[in-house]
């Protein structure tokens, strides 16, 4: 007798269905090992063709389906539930990249191709694909567009919204939206792309995107730089905007206790100096690199005298800048669990915010300690809470009270409780006690026309 998962073999041959025990657990657990669901099988589609008959078998099959990239969601969003009939649709099959055309500034690329090799495809033309992410390695386009990523360059270019001209996608009864397109301006009603992008795979299954390019910057000035507080980075950011405009494309925030894992998890990332907090910053223009960065320094002997500066001085400097910044993630993993937060507020409103949820956490918890760190030029910060104690003891305990006093203050300052990472299953719960009624109304409502079964990841965002 045939079985469904016969049916699953037909579609993308025995040999891209996996059932060993070992690759299933490992696509079971998501990246910082919170959540561990259970699974049918992994299917490896090769084509767009392949995906769609695979979610027509799920649906005649009952099976809930997962989408699945690199697999490194901070919010347990690709990790199935426990039920075991979940099948795991993994793209990284689906590689190709069907066009590069540098002179209309685009690309088009399978939902498998990693992040990593979309940024070299541009680079090979000339042009840059500016979304920067430390998982760049291993998280897929796919995955950028399911999450909405954003990253450090979020300040110049936007995220992943903003890089997005085209979409296909495999909706949840198998019919393919082609969207497919690399027009910048194309009014031909509803604006469906967006609805996939930043849905978690609970609409359909992306397989393909036209994304925008922009010229290769010719200069890049980098530079790691002591501030006495946020307030004071702000104040910098501000001055340095008035200066460069958007040629400053990256500013992030660095608190001392991050440095401190850094030196004490990762000796290759060694912090130049400890100070209080730092903000590593980067400015991207045409022309020559001596002047941008003679531009630079001259801006820091100018707006900050007394404070230490690592300016990079080559390829490998600046490398070694951006290390601290993308290893912080590892060196606090390294360092035991954390309940994360990945909010937004208004820039007005940022120092306040750390200044009174620091008080708030350090009065109601006060074993604990905030490691803070982000992209602070878009108002957006990882502040992830843990304990002092060893072993983190009791922490996941207090995890709705630390969730309630920051997301409250968060909300109380005009903020959000996901930038960029995302609801999976981590912030569902909270999504609906902050989200108004009428907002979530209207999002099940899509969510019921496009996926009346409930099959597309069952269990996340809504
Ligand atoms: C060290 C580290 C640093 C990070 N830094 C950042 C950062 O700066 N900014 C940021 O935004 N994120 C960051 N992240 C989080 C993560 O890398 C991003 O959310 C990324 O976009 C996820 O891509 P992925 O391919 O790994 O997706 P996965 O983790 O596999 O999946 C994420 C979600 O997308 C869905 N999905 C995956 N592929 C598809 C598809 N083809 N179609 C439909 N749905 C799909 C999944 O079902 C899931 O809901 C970081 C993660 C790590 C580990």
């Amino acid at each position: 007798m045939t079985t469904w998962l016969d049916t699953v073999a037909g579609i993308v041959g025995p040999r891209h269905l996996i059932t060993d025990p070992d690759t299933l657990a490992a696509a079971c657990l998501d990246w910082r090992g919170r959540y561990r669901g259970r699974a049918q099988a992994i299917a490896r589609p090769g084509s767009t063709a392949e995906v769609a008959a695979l979610v027509r078998a799920c649906v005649a099959a009952g099976a809930p389906i997962v989408p699945q990239g690199g697999n490194t969601s901070h919010c347990g969003a690709a990790t199935p539930d426990d039920s075991g009939r979940a099948l795991i649709i993994q793209l990284h099959r689906m590689q190709a990249l069907r066009a590069v055309d540098a002179d209309n500034n685009t690309l088009t690329a399978e939902a498998g191709c990693t992040l990593a090799q979309v940024q070299d495809a541009a680079a090979g033309v000339g042009r840059l694909f500016p979304l920067s992410l430390a998982s760049e390695g291993s998280c897929q386009i796919g995955g950028n567009l399911a999450t909405n990523a954003g990253g450090v360059a979020v300040l110049r270019y936007g995220p992943m919204r903003e890089l997005t001209l085209g979409l296909e996608a495999v909706l949840p009864d198998g019919s393919v939206l082609d969207s497919l397109s690399g027009l910048r301006k194309n009014n031909t009603g509803y604006d469906l792309k967006q609805l996939l992008i930043g849905a978690e795979g609970t609409l359909g299954i992306i397989t393909a995107a036209t994304l925008k390019l922009f010229p290769a910057p010719e200069a890049t000035a980098t530079a790691l730089v002591e501030v006495s507080n946020p307030a004071d980075a702000l104040a910098l950011l501000h001055a340095l905007q008035a200066r460069f405009g958007d040629r400053l494309t990256a500013f992030e925030l660095i608190s001392g206790l991050c440095l401190q894992l850094l030196a004490r998890h990762l000796p290759d990332a060694r912090p130049p100096f400890m100070p209080p907090w730092c903000v590593l910053l980067e400015l991207n223009d045409g022309g020559s690199e001596a002047v941008l960065n003679q531009a630079l320094a001259e801006a820091l002997c100018a707006l900050r005298p007394q404070a230490d500066a690592v300016l990079a001085r080559h390829a490998r400097e600046r490398a070694q800048l951006w290390t601290l910044r993308e290893q912080i993630s590892e060196a606090q993993k390294r360092d035991g669990p954390s309940i994360k937060h990945d909010i937004a507020v208004p820039l007005s409103q940022l120092a306040g915010f750390i200044e009174r949820a620091d008080a708030a956490l350090q009065q109601a918890f006060p074993a604990c300690r905030v490691v803070c760190f982000g992209h602070v030029g878009d108002g957006n910060l990882h502040y992830n809470v843990s304990y002092t104690r060893p072993g983190n003891v009791d922490l996941f305990d207090d995890e709705p009270a630390v969730n309630a006093l920051v997301y409250d203050l968060v909300y109380a300052h005009g903020g959000t409780l996901s930038a960029e990472h995302g609801i999976g299953q981590l912030k569902r719960d909270w999504l609906r006690r902050y989200l108004p009624p009428a907002n979530l109304a209207a999002m099940r409502a899509v969510k019921q026309a496009l996926d009346p079964l409930g099959l597309m990841n069952p269990g996340k965002v809504l």
